[in-house]
C-alpha cells in the first residue's frame, strides 16, 4: 500500500498479519468446468470450496467452519467433527483467492460449504458486511445464501440484522423424531420452531425462504413424505430445493433414482409449491457442497480426476 506512509506501513506490519488462504490443490470437472478448491489456512488446517459456472455468472460455496459440530448423519463434514471457526477474512479469501486464480468476477455466493453459519454467526455477519460493501467485493445480499441446519435463535438474530440475504433451512424430513436421528440439531430445535423463525425471516426481510430436502433413498422420500413436505409449507412463501443425496465414504445412505427425485418434485409442484431439483454440478469431482470434506493432499492425490 504505498499510498500511506512508509511509518504507518511498518505500524501495520508490527500489529497485523495478513494471511491468505493458498491453494493446496484444485480438481476441475471435466464434465461441466466446476472446480473444486483445497484451501491451506495459516494453521495448516484444510478447507473446501466450490467454483460454479452459470448462465448468469459465477458462483461458489464457501466454507465457514473447519469441520462442524452438528454432526448430521449424512454429511461428510459432520463426519469429521469441529475443529476452528474461520474469521471472517478466512471466508473472503476463499472468494479472492478464485477470482483471482481464474480472472473473473464472482456474482453469487451460498454458505453452503464446510461447517454451519449461524454457529459462527459474528464472524459470518461480519463476512456478509465485508463481501456486500462497495469497498469490500460488493457482491449483492441479494446473491448471498446462508444456508443452516435450523439454529432458531440465530434465524431470529439474523433477521434483525436487517440484511437482505436469502436464507437456506436444511429441512430434509418432516418428522421430529425422524429428523433428530439424521439431525442431532433437531434436538434443540424442533420443526415448528423452525418454520416459525422462518416466517419472522420472511415479514422482516421480504426475502423467500428456501427449503434444501435432501433426498435419500428408502428415508425420506416416500409419497407420504412428499405430502406431510406439502402439509407443512402450504401457505408459506417459500421454494424447495431438491438435492439428490451424494453418497459419501462408507455412508449407509443412498441416491434415489433420477425418475423417483423427478416424482417427488412434481408432487410439490402440482400441490402448487416451487420446487426444483438441484443441478448437480461437478459430478466427477465430488464437488457438491453439502459433501464437502477437508481431505488431506495425499488424499486428494488418490482422487480419479484430473487434478492440478
Ligand atoms: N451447515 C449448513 C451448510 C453446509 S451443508 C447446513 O447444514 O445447511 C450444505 C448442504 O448440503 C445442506 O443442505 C446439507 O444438508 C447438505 N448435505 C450434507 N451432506 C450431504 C450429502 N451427502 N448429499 C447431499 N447433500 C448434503
Ligand atoms: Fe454441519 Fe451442515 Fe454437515 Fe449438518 S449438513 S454436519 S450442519 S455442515
Amino acid at each position: 500500500m504505498t499510498d500511506i506512509s512508509k511509518e504507518l506501513r511498518e505500524k501495520f506490519k508490527s500489529k497485523y498479519t495478513i494471511y491468505d488462504a493458498t491453494i493446496e490443490k484444485k480438481l476441475i470437472s471435466k464434465i461441466d468446468s466446476t472446480i473444486k478448491y483445497l484451501f491451506k489456512l495459516y494453521d495448516g488446517e484444510f478447507i473446501e470450496s466450490v467454483l460454479m459456472k452459470y448462465n448468469h455468472g459465477y458462483s461458489i460455496c464457501v466454507s465457514t467452519q473447519v469441520g462442524c459440530k452438528m454432526g448430521c448423519k449424512f454429511c461428510a463434514t459432520g463426519k469429521g467433527g469441529f475443529s476452528r471457526n474461520l474469521h471472517p477474512s478466512e471466508i473472503i479469501s476463499q472468494i479472492h483467492t478464485a477470482q483471482k486464480d481464474n480472472n473473473i468476477r464472482i456474482s453469487n455466493v451460498v454458505l453452503m460449504g464446510m461447517g454451519e453459519p449461524l454457529d459462527n454467526y459474528d464472524n459470518v455477519v461480519k463476512f456478509l458486511k465485508l463481501i456486500s460493501s462497495h469497498q469490500g467485493l460488493n457482491i449483492g445480499m441479494r446473491h448471498i445464501s446462508v444456508s443452516t441446519c435450523g439454529i432458531v435463535d440465530k434465524i431470529y438474530k439474523l433477521a434483525d440484522e436487517g440484511l437482505q440475504v436469502t436464507l437456506s433451512i436444511s429441512l430434509h424430513e418432516t418428522d421430529n423424531e425422524k429428523r433428530s436421528k439424521i439431525m442431532p440439531i433437531n434436538n434443540k430445535w424442533k420443526i415448528e420452531e423452525i418454520i416459525k423463525a422462518c416466517n419472522y425471516y420472511f415479514l422482516k426481510t421480504n426475502r423467500r425462504v428456501s427449503f434444501e430436502y435432501t433426498l435419500i433413498k428408502n428415508v425420506n422420500d416416500s409419497k407420504q413424505h412428499a405430502k406431510n413436505l406439502i402439509k407443512l409449507l402450504k401457505g408459506m412463501n417459500c421454494y424447495v430445493n431438491i438435492i439428490p443425496i451424494n453418497n459419501i465414504d462408507g455412508g449407509i445412505y443412498k441416491q434415489c433414482t433420477r425418475s423417483e427425485v423427478i416424482c417427488f418434485c412434481n408432487m410439490l409442484i402440482n400441490a402448487g409449491i416451487t420446487a426444483t431439483i438441484r443441478r448437480t454440478l461437478g459430478s466427477d469431482i465430488n464437488a457438491s457442497c453439502g459433501q464437502l470434506k477437508a481431505k488431506s493432499a495425499k488424499n486428494v492425490e488418490g482422487d480419479k480426476v484430473e487434478s492440478t
